[in-house]
């Protein structure tokens, strides 16, 4: 991972929004000079639906925020291939012994395949790579030391495993703002619990059943809490505190409040873990949350199966600020994309022109000032446009955009026309034919033969091609997905 030069500009301070204080703090690393984030990675039962794919986007555009202003970057992304169950609030089956047991496959391999459809999603949509992926299950032996730490203080066992007394730890669920029965209310009962919002830090694994993922601990065998790997792969890549800890904001109700409270208890404080804690609002469907089961399952490759490129989502979700809610739809992605397509030309018009040889970055302030602003992205991405596409900053706006846009994750130095074109699944034709076709059609309307121009381009709609005539942008066609 390489970190973006960091321009010499008169810098504003990062500002950025804290969920446990609920305001905006200026960004103080806990050791100079660097920044440790750490962001809840993906439970790998299933494909990622885009939403989940919103809240990386999110974590890397923060992390690219903190090497743009000069930190040395530590960025940690767990993978949960053991320990969340089918409820955040540890009722029903753990997710993978349950696809695993439904595919009749090993949970080994169910993870092994969707971590590796999630690279490739974190791939298409540039998110840079952390410098660590944790791996729960790498991770057993310290979650048991951890458990065994606390379990004396702030535990008590039970039929199910070993449970977390929430009310040992001060102020328990003030991330959440719990304290009223809203949050607990949701919280499914599980038999001798003392408290609604307790939770399993290890489940034991029922009498007369095997799970494929067990360990022997000093409850018995079993497997770990979910809850409890995140606070220890944290602690033991990044330290105790570290900088940052990231999630979607369905983790500010249970997942982290649980994480705080092993936290405080482990280190015998009122510690959370982490300085700042963020969160990113959801991506929702007209119809409601998204899911990966009802509706047309939203996933990166579906997109680039109906022709978009993906770099069009991750600007889709620059549009909005990371703490507002996002509604997807087709058209708002076909409008991002186009967006996109103008970037492109315009930076490939920089690109051929002369005269980029100096920059004193004066301009970057206007936009340094809006990503200092808790990661104002959708300003962020005005000035950019302004810059690629105004008359300002003659002699530097090539090396402008490319500040930029290692903030922004765009890949617009690198991405040209070509890349954008991306062919539906759907489509019979390939772009040779289309280009063949189009070029007779060209020769026809040059010898005034109207009525062969007309029957080809009617042959390329019959394709599912759109031919676009005078299109402002100089695309001459566009596949129909
Ligand atoms: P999971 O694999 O379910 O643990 O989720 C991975 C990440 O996606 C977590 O940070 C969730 O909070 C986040 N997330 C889940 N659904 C959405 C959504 N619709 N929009 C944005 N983020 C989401
Ligand atoms: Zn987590």
């Amino acid at each position: 991972m390489t970190d973006a030069p960091a321009p010499r500009i008169s810098a504003s301070p990062l500002k950025l929004f804290n969920s446990l204080t609920r305001s905006l703090e200026i960004f103080e690393p806990v050791h100079p000079g660097e920044a440790r984030v750490y962001s809840c990675g993906p439970t790998v039962y299933n494909y990622p639906h885009i939403g989940n794919m919103r809240a990386y986007v999110f974590a890397d555009t923060l992390g690219r925020t903190l090497s743009y202003k000069g930190y040395k970057l530590t960025h940690v992304i767990n993978i949960t291939d053991v320990g969340h169950l089918t409820d955040d609030a540890d009722a029903g089956e753990d997710k993978l012994e349950k696809a695993a047991a439904e595919r009749a496959q090993s949970i080994w391999d169910i993870a092994k395949h969707y971590t590796e459809a999630y690279w490739a999603d974190v791939k298409a949509l540039n998110i840079r790579e952390p410098a660590h992926w944790s791996i729960a299950t790498d991770y057993v032996p310290q979650m048991i030391e951890f458990a065994k730490a606390i379990a004396d203080k702030h535990c008590y066992e039970l039929d199910g495993g070993l449970y977390f007394d929430t009310t040992t730890v001060a102020d328990y669920g003030r991330l959440a703002r719990h304290g009223s029965d809203e949050g607990e209310s949701r919280i499914d009962p599980v038999e001798g619990k003392r408290h609604p919002a307790d939770f399993a830090i290890w489940r034991k694994t029922p009498p007369g059943e095997t799970r494929q993922m067990e360990w022997d601990s000093p409850w018995g065998r079993g497997a770990p809490g979910w809850h409890l790997e995140c606070s220890v792969m944290s602690e033991a890549l990044l330290g105790f505190p570290f900088d940052i800890h990231t999630g979607g904001i369905d983790h500010r109700e249970i997942h982290h409040p649980n994480e705080i409270a092993q936290n405080q208890a482990h280190s015998c404080s009122d510690a959370s873990g982490a300085r700042i804690w963020m969160h990113n609002n959801f991506l929702v469907e007209r119809s409601g949350k998204m899911s990966k089961s009802s509706g047309e399952f939203l996933r990166v490759q579906l997109l680039i199966d109906k022709g978009y490129h993906p770099l069009a989502y991750r600007l889709m979700c620059l549009q909005a600020h990371y703490r507002s809610e996002l509604e997807f739809s087709w058209e708002g992605l076909g409008a991002a994309l186009t967006r996109l397509k103008r970037l492109v030309m315009a930076v490939e018009r920089l690109k051929a022109s002369t005269g980029n040889e100096r920059t004193e970055f004066e301009a970057l302030n206007d936009f340094d000032k809006a990503i200092c602003d808790d990661l104002n992205s959708p300003k962020a991405l005005t000035f950019l446009e302004n810059v690629v596409t105004g008359k300002r900053y003659e002699q530097q706006r090539l090396q402008l955009a490319t500040a930029m846009d290692a903030v922004l994750g765009l890949n617009l130095l690198t991405l040209n026309r070509a890349d954008l074109r991306v062919r539906p699944k759907a489509a019979k034709i390939t772009e040779t034919e289309i280009e063949a076709t189009l070029t007779r059609r060209k020769e026809a309307r040059a010898a005034k033969d109207f009525a062969a121009s007309d029957h080809l381009r009617d042959e390329l709609i019959a394709a599912g091609v759109e031919v676009m005539d005078g299109d402002p942008l100089g695309w001459d066609w566009r596949l129909e997905a």
